[in-house]
Formats: C-alpha cells, sequence, structure tokens
C-alpha cells in the first residue's frame, strides 16, 4: 500500500513521513479513525514506507524487495491481529491469514462486520482472545528476518478482550528493538486506558470532500447530479460511498423493501409485513440489514426535509424522488422523532446480534402505528 493510494489524509500522511525523516518512529501508535476514513491503509503505508529501501520524500517505491512483498502483504517481518469468530477450535489470527489477505487487499476500508461475514455464515461475534496475544508475543519476540523494522498491525484493538489486553501491556511498554506496535481502531474509547497511554495518538479524521470526489470519479463513472447525493450520504466513510455506488447500494433491493414497508405498514396489512420481516431477515446478511436501516432512515430524513420545500437539501435519486413526490406528506414533525427512534433501536439490537426477524416484524408493528400519527 502506497501512500498515494490512501484517499486523501494529506495532512496525517506528511505527519507520519515526518516521524520517519525525522528518526523519531514511535514504538506504539494508535491509528484512530471512524469507519472508513483510511485508519488501516494508512498504516500498512506507514509500516511500508519504513521498512521501504529506496523511498523517496513523499512515499514507497512500491519495486523494492521489501515493497514487493508488502504490495501482497506477503513479508516475514509484518504481522497482523485481527477479530476472528470465537467459536473456533484456536481462535488466532494465523488460521485466517489467506482470507484476511484476500479481504484487505480487495477492500482495504473494509469493516468489522464485512471481515466477519467473510469468515463465518452465520454472524458470529468476533474479537482478539488471548491465544492472540501468545501469538502476537512470540512472533515479536522472533528475529527479524529481513526488514529494519518488524511490524505488528493489530485491527480492531478495541476488540481485545481483557485478558489478551493484559498480556500485551508489557510488551507495549517495553517492546524488543526495531519493533512498531501499529494498533488500529474505530472506537478508542473502549480500548483499556492502560493501553491507549502506552502508544502515540493518531487521530485520522473522515475523509474530506474534495479527495472523496476525487477517487470516486477516478474510479467509478459517477455523473456530476449524482455526485452531491453520494458524497452526503457517505460522509467521508469511502466504504460507504462504494457500497452505494455498487449495485449493493443505491439499492434497487432496498428501494424496493423501502417501499413495500411503508406501503404493507400504512395499509396494516400484517400478513404482509410478517412476510417482508422474514424476507429481510433471510436475505440481507447483518452488515446489508444494518445499510438497509440507514436507508430506512435516510428515506425518512429526506421526505421530511421535503416538506419544507427546500430541494436543494434534498438527497434522492430519480426513482426515490418520484416515490417521494407522494410518500413525504406522511412524514412530518408529529411522527419524525419516533420513526428515527424506531430505526435507530432496531439498528441498535441487529449490531448486537438481536434476532432480525423478531426486530424488522417490531419496526413494522411500529411503523403501523407510527405512519398514521
Ligand atoms: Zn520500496
Amino acid at each position: 500500500m502506497l501512500f498515494s493510494q490512501v484517499i486523501g489524509q494529506n495532512h496525517y500522511k506528511q505527519e507520519l513521513r515526518e516521524l520517519v525523516h525525522t528518526n523519531r518512529i514511535s514504538h506504539a501508535l494508535l491509528f484512530a479513525a471512524p469507519e472508513g476514513a483510511g485508519a488501516l491503509p494508512l498504516a500498512i503505508a506507514f509500516a511500508q514506507y519504513i521498512n521501504c529501501e529506496h523511498r523517496s520524500e513523499t512515499d514507497s517505491c512500491g519495486v523494492c524487495a521489501s515493497c514487493v512483498k508488502y504490495n501482497k502483504l506477503q513479508h516475514p517481518d509484518l504481522h497482523f491481529a485481527f477479530p476472528v469468530v470465537t467459536s473456533t477450535k484456536n481462535p488466532v489470527s494465523d488460521n485466517f491469514i489467506s482470507q484476511w489477505r484476500e479481504a484487505v487487499l480487495t477492500q482495504p476500508y473494509l469493516n468489522l462486520d464485512m471481515w466477519l461475514e467473510t469468515i463465518s455464515d452465520d454472524n458470529k461475534q468476533g474479537s482478539i482472545q488471548k491465544e492472540e496475544s501468545k501469538e502476537i508475543l512470540r512472533k515479536l519476540n522472533l528475529k527479524t528476518y529481513e526488514a529494519e523494522y518488524k511490524v505488528m498491525i493489530v485491527w480492531m484493538a478495541e476488540k481485545m478482550n481483557e485478558s489478551c489486553a493484559n498480556k500485551l501491556l508489557k510488551i507495549l511498554e517495553e517492546p524488543p528493538q526495531k519493533t512498531l506496535f501499529l494498533l488500529v481502531s474505530e472506537h478508542p474509547e473502549e480500548l483499556m486506558a492502560t493501553i491507549i497511554s502506552r502508544t502515540q495518538l493518531v487521530r485520522i479524521p473522515r475523509i474530506d470532500s474534495e479527495s472523496m470526489r476525487a477517487r470516486l470519479r477516478e474510479e467509478f463513472s459517477v455523473n456530476d447530479s449524482d455526485m452531491p447525493t453520494i458524497l452526503h450520504t457517505a460522509g467521508g466513510n469511502y466504504l460507504k460511498a462504494v457500497q452505494l455506488l455498487s449495485s449493493e447500494g443505491v439499492n434497487d433491493d432496498f428501494y424496493n423493501y423501502f417501499t413495500q414497508l411503508t406501503r404493507f405498514a400504512y395499509a396494516k396489512n400484517v400478513p404482509e409485513l410478517a412476510k417482508l420481516s422474514d424476507t429481510l431477515a433471510a436475505n440481507l446478511g447483518r452488515e446489508k440489514q444494518k445499510s438497509f436501516i440507514e436507508y430506512c432512515l435516510k428515506m425518512f430524513r429526506e421526505n421530511f426535509v421535503l416538506n419544507y420545500k427546500k430541494p436543494e437539501i434534498v438527497y434522492l435519486y430519480k426513482t426515490e424522488k418520484d416515490f417521494s413526490e407522494k410518500f413525504h406528506p406522511f412524514i412530518n414533525e408529529r411522527n419524525i422523532s419516533a420513526l428515527t427512534k424506531t430505526m435507530n433501536e432496531a439498528y441498535y439490537h441487529i449490531e448486537r446480534n438481536g434476532s432480525a426477524k423478531i426486530i424488522f416484524f417490531d419496526v413494522c408493528l411500529k411503523l403501523v402505528v407510527q405512519l398514521r400519527s
């Protein structure tokens, strides 16, 4: 991963390069960033830059022996630890390393749910267990094979359970020579204070609109009229932008489910609502269920705004616009907060692995009441 492949974040790239140029590389850094902002690609680019044999002022060369291995995430001195499903017999990252490499090379901005869906088919939760801490200590106590720095990237470090985190305190305090810990976290507030105090914090913001716009233009043929909607909805989260732009994103399915949901709910058609809940539970994985709830939230919000006849702040696609022409009077100041609360609660329970069937049916029944108020 080259710095140039990381979207935007120029200020942070420069700060990281400065650490290298001035030889002030701290032995443990905590890359904290919201989802889709690029903490993982930035951490990898930083590690690659440190170990590149012919780095320039601004980037790795991409072609030296070290870079070639880094490009494949297969360098003997580059190690990863990440959440795995805990039901496996020996829950350590090495058992999933080839899937990990493929997942990160395919989408370096991946999130935890995407990753867990890659390695498990039934919505398992993931964590970093104490078995992993033994692996981390073992790997870091090995001698360095070829690189100047041995690097351990701990992705979603907040998913370390307490016994794992405790076992790492000492090595974070006094790491072996030329060892670099890069912790990557979306929720640093969930990390133990004793871990945070042993790291240097690099707080990375959402991607700025200009950089996002440039990347989306280059990668997808987004037309100018859709761009503001995409940028607004993605909110500096590249992964979300990709999901919106892929066939799964500006999603005909979501649109169809949403129109069914609201129509059946308004018609008090409970048998159809029950069927729809089953469909949503069966056809969408947990990640997509969350995206669908976000989609509903967006549709409610934009329809609410439509009542105020401010088209310039409404972000809808063509078909959504047509539907909303008729639908928006049903979303008003009497029900918008209740609807928002319903969807937020559903999101909360889906994220915590509740039964999707029950959660969606509950949403349906609440909508029967709320859409008519
Ligand atoms: Zn290189």
